[in-house]
C-alpha cells in the first residue's frame, strides 16, 4: 500500500485533528503572512480534504434549502455514519468518459472521499480528443475511453476503484442502475440523455398513497456543454423537473423541415444540408457520404456555396460544412472544467446533505465575459416521463396509422420509433420481427378502420426507455 492510500483511508475525525495545525483549517487560511514573501502553497496534509467540510456542523445543511431531501449530520456515530461516510460508501455512476467525463472522474478522485465509481462510454479515443480529455495519451488512441480513463485514475489515485464499462448505456438493465446512489451524466448527445433520464425516472417506486419512495429516488446530475456555454442541473426523479421536461430547450439536430431545405433556405446550414441530404444521394446513389473524406467534403462544400450564391446567403465555409455534416459540437476545455466542477459539487451535496442542493438548473455562459444563472426549471405538466398525463390529439379519421406515427415523431414528443396499441388490439409494434410483420399492414389503414374516436392508445418508444405515453385520439371531422 502506498503512502497516499494509507493517509486517505484514515477516519475522517482523525483527519480533523491530525492533518491540520491545531486541527483547524480556518486558522491555516486566516494566518497572517509573517513576511511579504509569497506564501507557500498549502500541502495536501495542510489543506485537508473534503472530509473537513463533511465533518463540521453547517448552518446551510440541505434540510434548510429549497430541496430538502435529507438531513446533514456531521457527527460520526457508533456505526461510523457521518456526512463523509455517506459519500465514502456510495457507489457513483459516471456516464460518459469524454471531455466532461474526464473532468468529472478527476474531481471525484481529488475529493478524496469517493471510492467506488463505475464509468460507462461506448467510444474509443480519437487523436482530436487529446487536447482536453487529459486522462488519455497518444498511445491510447483507438482504445476504449472508459477503460483508459479508469486505468489512469486507479493508477494515479490508488484510493479509487473505478470500474469501466465499454458499451451502450441501453445494454444495461434497471437492476444495474439501481445499485448507484447518484448518477452523473456527461453525455454529448440528447438521445442518450433522454434514455438515461427515462431509466432513472422509471426506477422510482411509489407507496400506497402514491408518493415516491425516497430510497428509490436516484439523483441524476446532468452536465452539458456546447462551445463556451454549458449547463448543469440536478434532477430528483419524480420530484423536480426531468430532462424530458426541458426538451424544448434543445434544438433538434434534424429539426429543419425538408421543405425549408429544399425550397426556402435562409441560413448557410440550410444550403449545406441541401447539398448533403438532397444533392449527394442524387449524384452518388450508391455511395454513402463520408465526413472524414476530404474529397467528399469538398464536393458538399462546393455545392453548398453554389446554392448559397443563388439565394444570396453569405457564410458557407469549409469549416461550417464539416461541422454540419459531422454534427460537431465545438468543445472548450474551460467550459468542461466549470460544468463538471458544478456537477461533482452537486453530487457531493446530494450524497452528504452538507449544503443546499442546486434548485434545479445552472447555466453558464462564457463567450462574452463570464456569467452564470441559476433558476428553477419547472416540471412540465404534460411531460411523458415524470408526470402521469393523458395527452389529447385530434386528427381527421381519414389519416393513416403511419401518418399518426409520423406526427408523433415530428411533433412535441420527438419520438424515434414508436409502437402503438389500443385497449383491444396491437396496432403496430416494431419488435419482435414476427409482430412487426403481422402489424405492418395496419400502417396504411385509415385510423377509423383501426380504432374508435376517443379511444385511449398506449405509445411506447425506445427513446424513453420503458415509459409509455397515453394518448386519447379523437376524430376531427370536417363539417
Ligand atoms: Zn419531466
Amino acid at each position: 500500500m502506498t503512502a497516499s492510500t494509507s493517509s486517505v483511508k484514515r477516519d475522517a475525525s482523525e483527519m480533523m485533528t491530525s492533518n491540520l495545525p491545531n486541527g483547524n483549517l480556518d486558522a491555516v487560511i486566516a494566518a497572517p503572512s509573517s513576511s511579504s514573501r509569497r506564501r507557500r502553497p498549502l500541502s495536501r496534509r495542510q489543506r485537508g480534504t473534503l472530509s473537513t467540510l463533511l465533518t463540521r456542523k453547517s448552518p446551510f445543511g440541505n434540510e434548510t434549502g429549497s430541496l430538502p431531501i435529507g438531513e446533514f449530520d456531521s457527527s460520526v456515530d457508533n456505526n461510523g455514519t457521518s456526512g463523509s461516510s455517506l459519500v465514502r460508501n456510495a457507489k457513483i455512476l459516471v456516464v460518459g468518459a469524454g471531455g466532461l467525463g474526464c473532468e468529472i472522474l478527476k474531481n471525484l478522485a481529488m475529493s478524496e472521499v469517493v471510492r467506488d465509481v463505475v464509468v460507462m462510454d461506448l467510444d474509443t479515443i480519437d487523436v482530436t480528443n487529446l487536447n482536453r480529455q487529459f486522462l488519455f495519451r497518444s498511445t491510447d488512441v483507438g482504445h476504449s475511453k472508459a477503460e483508459c480513463a479508469s486505468k489512469f485514475i486507479n493508477t494515479r489515485c490508488p484510493w479509487m476503484n473505478v470500474v469501466p464499462y465499454h458499451g451502450k448505456i441501453q445494454n444495461k438493465d434497471a437492476e444495474f442502475y439501481r445499485q448507484f446512489k447518484v448518477v452523473i451524466s456527461g453525455l454529448d448527445n440528447v438521445e442518450a440523455r433522454r434514455w438515461l433520464n427515462g431509466m432513472i425516472n422509471n426506477l422510482v417506486e411509489f407507496d400506497s398513497d402514491g408518493d415516491p419512495m425516497p430510497e428509490t429516488i436516484i439523483p441524476l446530475v446532468d452536465g452539458g456543454t456546447e462551445g463556451f456555454s454549458g449547463q448543469s442541473r440536478l434532477i430528483l426523479p419524480r420530484i423536480t423537473s426531468c430532462f424530458e421536461c426541458s426538451l424544448d430547450a434543445f434544438t433538434p439536430s434534424a429539426a429543419v423541415p425538408l421543405c425549408t431545405i429544399a425550397e426556402t433556405p435562409r441560413i448557410p446550414e440550410h444550403c449545406i444540408a441541401h447539398a448533403m441530404v438532397l444533392q449527394w444521394p442524387k449524384e452518388f446513389p450508391n455511395k454513402k457520404l463520408d465526413g472524414d473524406s476530404p474529397a467528399d467534403m469538398k464536393w458538399v462544400h462546393e455545392r453548398a456555396v453554389e446554392r448559397a450564391d443563388r439565394f444570396g446567403i453569405p457564410g458557407v465555409t469549409y469549416m461550417l460544412t464539416l461541422g454540419v455534416v459531422k454534427n460537431i459540437i465545438p468543445a472548450v476545455a474551460s467550459t468542461n472544467a466549470i460544468v463538471s466542477a458544478v456537477c461533482v459539487n452537486e453530487a457531493m451535496k446530494v450524497l452528504s446533505f452538507c449544503s443546499h442542493s442546486l434548485n434545479t438548473y445552472m447555466m453558464y455562459m462564457g463567450s462574452e465575459g463570464i456569467y452564470s444563472h441559476t433558476f428553477v426549471y419547472e416540471q412540465k405538466e404534460t411531460c411523458p416521463v415524470c408526470t402521469i398525463h393523458t395527452h389529447q390529439l385530434s386528427v381527421p379519421s381519414t389519416i393513416t396509422l403511419n401518418t399518426l406515427l409520423q406526427q408523433l415523431c415530428d411533433g412535441e414528443f420527438r419520438l424515434k420509433a414508436p409502437s402503438i396499441t389500443s385497449s383491444s388490439k396491437t396496432l403496430y409494434m416494431r419488435s419482435p420481427a414476427v409482430l412487426e410483420k403481422a402489424t405492418r399492414r395496419n400502417l396504411d389503414e385509415p385510423l377509423k378502420e383501426l380504432m374508435m374516436s376517443g379511444e385511449e392508445l398506449v405509445v411506447t418508444d425506445p427513446v424513453f426507455h420503458e415509459t409509455s405515453l397515453s394518448l386519447v385520439v379523437t376524430f376531427a371531422e370536417k363539417s
